[in-house]
């Protein structure tokens, strides 16, 4: 018998109940009862909807009114000593001082650091752990959502993020101390969570261990084993399916070997030969494979897993079979039945959670009976065929246009040195200038809902859009910044603007997932050949340089960040659609030369993050996001100056890669470390010109100008002076007027304070 399992269903509500509520809540709109009872009906409703749909394994405690990272944090008693303040005076001001800061009355205490979960668009809390973190059982969490199921009659699996995978999440600010040497400090609370659920009549427990698919050092393995070792002692226990995802547990295929638990759950998608990893296993009871993907939006190729599933019954019989989505599905929108825009064939190729579970269905009839359910399996066949049948037509199409195409060549025409000479700006030393985007006010947006309702035309907004642009020319002319923008006022996001010029993109209405708290995001769709039908941005930079007589930057989405933060088609490797988005991309960026523009900036913050999990695989990943950045950037004179950006990242594991970008200059977040980013780019001589930001932008703060120049100072040790530049960590466009105008101010005085000392 095959059941089926689902790992997670996203939180945030059909129509986006848990955002509104949350942000009633915060803005004192409306009570806490109001919110609790909003998000009690959001997790009765996904359970019923689970239970309705047939799934068999249903889970509970994957809600979370913020974050389950910091619900964990929270139940295990790690919190931080600054959210105990006479003025937080109950559990969830604590909870969302946490989350968000808290502020009042003079007092400020800033939020927990967020980052981005493992390699996902999803934005985890960071727990702060220290030596001295006492943990203890703290909340009830899992055992009041069991119970709340219970209620309306359904038996769930509670999902507890795993002791290892916790702490190595956290970070800490004790020098010479990891958090996961408290391992055996933590394990006696989850031993004491795990006999509360079973007393509770819990009978599985989903324990997540995604950090089982990475590298491991010894003491990592240690802790792993000592993980094993503890709970397999425990009597009174629900059993345990230790769960991973998001690679290929394979590496680790030792350490689990030795696994007391009663299942284990398998990216299936991302192993590479799930027989024999089993074979490692021959105690396993309960095997979950995870076969649905949980991250993106196709339809299942259902015929082909249902082979595989035969073929693993066949020859290994564990006791228990579970096919399951990949991880969970938060990471994916809920119901491609509210999309109504989408053409009819397109939409057919995909499936969102809910028809992903519907997917998981049928799959279990098919599987246990095949032939009395083989036509249930009709519609989804003759989706995959329409699909793969567009693919091959637009990939002959493609075919034939890039042999019309000459061979693109990845060198710029003459090394950096010789470029830099070239480069006539007339730029003073430590030239000042932004990241691209100015405040994006409300006012901007709402002309361009007025534009999206009908209520004005596409003329009237492009008048509105050239006066902004206009009057931020002159205030950076006042300011005193050298190179100047546009502004990116005529944008509503970085990434959805290109693609909604571009071909080969569809978009969705309802389409969101949880980028973090309350921020939702609808990523763009890839689902063809990617082309550039027209220009997207040159009549905006032609007109902004008609402005004035200093230089103005074209700004450009690169082409991992517009891959990294879309949907993407699975049919080809990822790398392939990375480069039709480059070709568009080059084309975009010789156009902009072609109109006298002498500055071009493309962005690539995403590139950071699209990093395989697996160091073994960083190496194909970085060479083939070099290569589509070359492919944007090197067709250009060598007069013509190319400019990258990257934030909020960890540079020092691919500073090589940067360095083969080879862009004339980089501009990179690093105020918030105090340019301790910029050891790794010092370590390495980075060769061309550097803009470590000076102040951060994340802050409503205005930075001082000695405190602008001492970060300069620091800068200037480990970088030339001839090479830095002077720039903000990132875009403007979530600051406002009052606070971007004083900054700016700030930081070109500090670049002339800096150039008068230097003289
Ligand atoms: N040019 C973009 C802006 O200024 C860059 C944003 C980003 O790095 N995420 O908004
Ligand atoms: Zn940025």
């Amino acid at each position: 018998m095959v059941l089926t399992s689902n790992l997670g269903y996203p939180q945030i509500g059909l129509k986006r109940e848990l955002k509104f509520a949350l942000e009633a809540y915060w803005n004192h709109k409306s009570d806490l009862e109001s919110l609790l009872k909003t998000s009690q009906e959001i997790q009765i409703s996904n359970w019923q909807l689970q239970q309705n749909l047939g799934i068999d394994l249903i889970p509970s405690n994957d809600f979370s009114l913020y974050d389950h990272v910091l619900d964990t944090a929270i139940m295990v008693n790690a919190i931080p000593s600054r959210v105990f303040h006479d003025q937080i005076t109950d559990e969830y001001t604590r909870y969302f001082a946490m989350a968000r800061g808290f502020q009042n009355a003079g007092v400020s205490i800033p939020a927990m650091e967020m980052t981005k979960w493992f390699n996902t668009n999803y934005h985890y809390i960071v727990p702060e752990i220290s030596r001295d973190t006492r943990f203890n059982l703290n909340s009830q969490k899992p055992l009041d959502a069991f119970n709340l199921a219970k209620t309306v009659g359904i038996i769930t699996r509670p999902v507890i993020i795993g002791p290892v995978t916790f702490l190595l999440l956290s970070k800490t600010n004790d020098t010479g101390f990891s958090p996961f040497e408290k391992i055996s400090e933590l394990l006696p609370i989850y031993k004491q969570l795990f006999s509360e659920l079973y007393l509770a009549g819990v009978q599985w427990i989903q324990l997540d261990e995604p950090f089982l698919v990475s590298d491991l050092n010894q003491g990592i393995k240690k802790a792993y084993q000592e993980m094993f070792i503890e709970f397999s002692k425990s009597e009174n226990r629900p059993k345990l399916l230790l769960t991973t995802y998001f690679d290929d547990i394979s590496i680790n295929k030792e350490l689990i070997s030795a696994s007391p638990f009663e299942g284990l759950h398998i990216d299936r998608l991302n192993t590479s030969d799930p027989i024999e990893l089993i074979s490692y296993l021959p105690k396993l009871e309960t095997l979950s494979l995870g076969i649905i993907d949980g991250r993106n939006i196709w339809k299942t190729d259902l015929i082909h897993q249902a082979e595989l599933i035969h073929e693993i019954q066949d020859s290994l019989n564990p006791q228990e079979l579970l096919i399951a989505p990949s991880c969970s599905m938060l990471h994916i929108p809920q119901d491609l039945e509210l999309e109504t825009e989408i053409v009819t064939e397109i939409k057919s190729w995909m499936s969102f959670a809910k028809q992903k579970l519907q997917e998981l269905v049928l799959l279990q009839r098919f599987v246990n009976d095949p032939k009395k359910y083989k036509n249930l399996l009709i519609n989804n066949e003759a989706a995959l065929i329409s699909r793969k049948n567009t693919m091959e037509k637009s990939k002959s199409r493609a075919m034939r246009s890039l042999q019309s195409v000459p061979p693109v060549q990845l060198e710029r025409q003459s090394p950096f040195i010789e470029r830099k000479k070239k480069q006539q700006l007339s730029l003073p030393k430590f030239p000042a200038t932004t990241i691209g985007s100015f405040p994006q006010t409300i006012e901007i947006r709402s002309i361009r809902a007025k534009l999206n309702r009908g209520e004005i035309n596409q003329t009237e907004y492009d008048a509105f859009i050239r006066s902004e642009i206009e009057k931020v020319i002159r205030l950076q002319e006042e300011i005193g910044l050298d190179v100047l923008v546009h502004g990116e006022f005529e944008r509503n996001d970085m990434v959805q603007y290109f693609a909604e010029k571009m071909q080969g993109f569809t978009f969705t209405s309802h389409g969101w997932v949880q980028s973090y708290g309350s921020r939702y995001v609808r990523p763009p769709i890839i689902y063809g050949l990617v082309s550039r039908p027209e220009t997207m941005t040159v009549d905006w930079a032609k007109y902004t340089q008609s402005l004035t007589d200093k230089p103005v930057k074209g700004m450009l989405t690169g082409p991992v960040t517009i891959l990294q933060w879309s949907f993407v088609h699975d049919d080809q490797p990822r790398a392939d659609t990375c480069r039709e988005i480059a070709l568009a991309i080059r084309e975009e960026v010789l156009d902009l030369e072609s109109v006298g523009i002498q500055i071009i900036q493309i962005d690539e913050p995403a590139l950071r993050e699209g990093l395989p999990i697996q160091k073994s695989k960083w190496q194909q990943y970085l060479s083939w996001a070099v290569e589509c950045f070359k492919i944007t950037s090197s067709g250009v004179k060598d007069e013509t100056q190319i400019h990258t950006h990257m934030c909020y990242a960890e540079f020092n594991d691919i500073v090589n890669a940067i360095g083969e970008m080879d862009a004339d200059v980089i501009s990179i977040e690093a105020s918030r470390s105090n340019m301790q980013l910029l050891k790794a780019f010092g370590d390495y001589h980075y060769p061309n010109d550097i803009g470590p930001g000076v102040y951060d932008i994340h802050s409503p703060n205005i930075p001082k100008v000695e405190e602008i120049v001492g970060l300069l100072e620091k800068a200037l040790e480990v970088i030339p002076g001839d090479q830095l530049w002077v720039n903000p960590d990132c875009g403007l466009k979530t600051r406002t007027w009052e606070e971007v105008i004083p900054s700016l101010k700030a930081m070109v005085n500090a670049a002339r304070s800096l150039r008068k000392k230097a003289l």
